[in-house]
This record gives structure tokens, sequence and C-alpha cells, in this order.
């Protein structure tokens, strides 16, 4: 299938490793320029250049997304590396263990600071520039908790739900052309589920990835406000 997508930008941010750097091989395999963010440079450096070798068009900035300047500005590199920016694929490192009896209030704030703030800040620094070209697709990297909370992963819970809300609130509100999604991850195999030590089975990130390909593409147009869950039907409840 044509994606129709070849020749467009996108920012994919925390995207060195796991999930945000299938999304990010995904896209450059489209034949989408892709600008790629995360904290430290030697994994970003070698994820850049192997999708450069591979024959894609991929750039980097290095920061923590998850500071509240930084969604806008790596927006504005984008734009200024490739000329626009089209496609906002929002992603940033998951919240630590905590059951929901020991949460305080600086956990929470750090939680919904980097797990909601952040997709917030990148969605409103990318419609401003989506809107006057109609076209654009963000989608949000959250986790099929928003569905069935995760026992261990309380902060995750409580946080990402909550930017659940302000999506589905956010989608109608969009300039037209302008699409908004979540992606919301069962286990997959990368380094944080491995470092959690979760058992069962785990999807590939790549083809985690093509899933986020598909829903930043053209025929993904009637796609809005919708949260699409990638799990190998781990999920028990419908819906
Ligand atoms: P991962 O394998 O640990 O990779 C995280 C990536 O994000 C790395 O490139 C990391 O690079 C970057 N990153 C982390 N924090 C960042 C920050 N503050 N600013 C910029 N870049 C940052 O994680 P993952 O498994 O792909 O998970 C991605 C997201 O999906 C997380 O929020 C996670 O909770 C969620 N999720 C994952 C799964 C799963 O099965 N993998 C399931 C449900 C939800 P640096 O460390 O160099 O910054």
């Amino acid at each position: 299938m044509d994606l129709g997508i070849a020749g467009r930008t996108a920012l994919v941010t925390a995207s060195s490793k796991g999930l945000g750097r299938g999304a990010a091989r995904a896209l450059a395999g489209e034949g989408v320029n892709v600008m790629l963010s995360a904290r430290g440079e030697e994994s970003l450096v070698a994820t850049v250049d192997e999708i450069n070798d591979a024959g894609g068009s991929a750039a980097y900035v290095v920061g923590d997304v998850t500071e509240a300047d930084m969604p806008a500005r790596m927006v504005e590199s984008t734009v200024e590396r490739f000329g626009s920016i089209d496609i906002v694929v929002a992603n940033a490192g998951g919240p630590p263990v905590m059951r929901s009896m020991q949460i305080d209030g600086e956990a929470l704030a750090k939680a919904v600071n980097d797990n909601f703030m952040t997709s917030v800040r990148l969605v409103q620094a990318a419609v401003a520039h989506m809107g006057p070209n109609g076209w654009g697709r963000i989608c949000c990297i959250t986790s099929s908790s928003i569905k069935e909370p995760i026992p261990t992963l309380s902060l995750s819970n409580a946080a990402r739900v909550g930017l659940y809300a302000w999506a589905k609130t956010a989608a109608r509100e969009l300039p037209d052309g302008v699409t908004l999604n979540l992606v919301c991850p069962g286990m997959h195999a990368t380094d944080r589920i491995l470092d959690l030590a979760f058992e069962g089975r785990k999807g590939d990130p790549d083809d985690f990835g093509r899933i986020v390909a598909f829903l930043c593409s053209g025929p993904a147009a009637f796609v809005n406000g919708s949260a699409v869950v990638v799990d190998g039907g781990a999920l028990k409840g419908l819906l």
C-alpha cells in the first residue's frame, strides 16, 4: 500500500531506541524526512546513521523532551532543517514503577509533566505549522494501560488516561486536515520492558512503528481522536 507520505517531514521524539525508533524507521522507510530526538547522543547518532545508510533522510536534535521549552524548540529545529513539519510522533520515557498507595504529589506531577504535558506541548507547537498547510498527522505513544490499568504502574496509568481525555477533546478542535490519535502499546521487546522484567509475549518495535506510520498516512485521514491498541490481544475488556 502506498501510504502517500513520501517527501513529508516528521518529528519523532524519544526515538533513539525502542518504540520511537521503530516509528522513525518505519516513517523513513516510507520516504519521510525524519527528525529524531533523545537525551543521549551516542544511540541517537547510531539510529540516525542507520536510517541514512539505508537511503533515508534523518537528522537529530539532542534534548530532554520533558523540559517545558523543548517541544517547541524541537518543532522549530525540524522546520529549520527540513523546511516544514507534517507529522509528529510524541513519545517520552515512561514513569517508574509505583503502587497506587505509594504515589505522592511530586511523583505524580513529574508523570503528568512527562507523559501528559509533553505531548500537549508538542501538539500545540506542531499544529501552529500544520494548520496553515491544511495537512498534519500527530500520534502520541501512550500505553494499553489507558484501557486496563497496570497494577504496578499507577503513575503511568493516571497520567496517560489524562492525556487520552485531553486528546479526545483536542481532536475535534484541530484545523481541517490535521488528525490526532493515540497509539497504545502492550508489551514490546524494548529496553524499558526488559528493565522492568515483565514476562509474556512481546511485540516487535518495528511492527509497532509500521502501525504508527499507517496512522500518519494519507489513507488514515478519517482516523481521528482514536486510541489504537497494539497489544497482541492481551487486554481482556471489551472497551
Ligand atoms: P525505551 O526502550 O526505554 O526507549 C526510550 C527512548 O526514549 C530512548 O531513545 C531514550 O533515549 C528516549 N527518552 C527517554 N526519556 C526521554 C526524555 N525525557 N527526553 C528525550 N528522550 C527520551 O522505551 P520504550 O519501551 O520504547 O517506551 C517508550 C514509551 O512507551 C514509554 O513512555 C513507555 O512507558 C511506553 N510504553 C512502552 C511499552 C513497551 O512495551 N515497550 C508498553 C507500554 C508503554 P535517552 O535515554 O537517550 O533519552
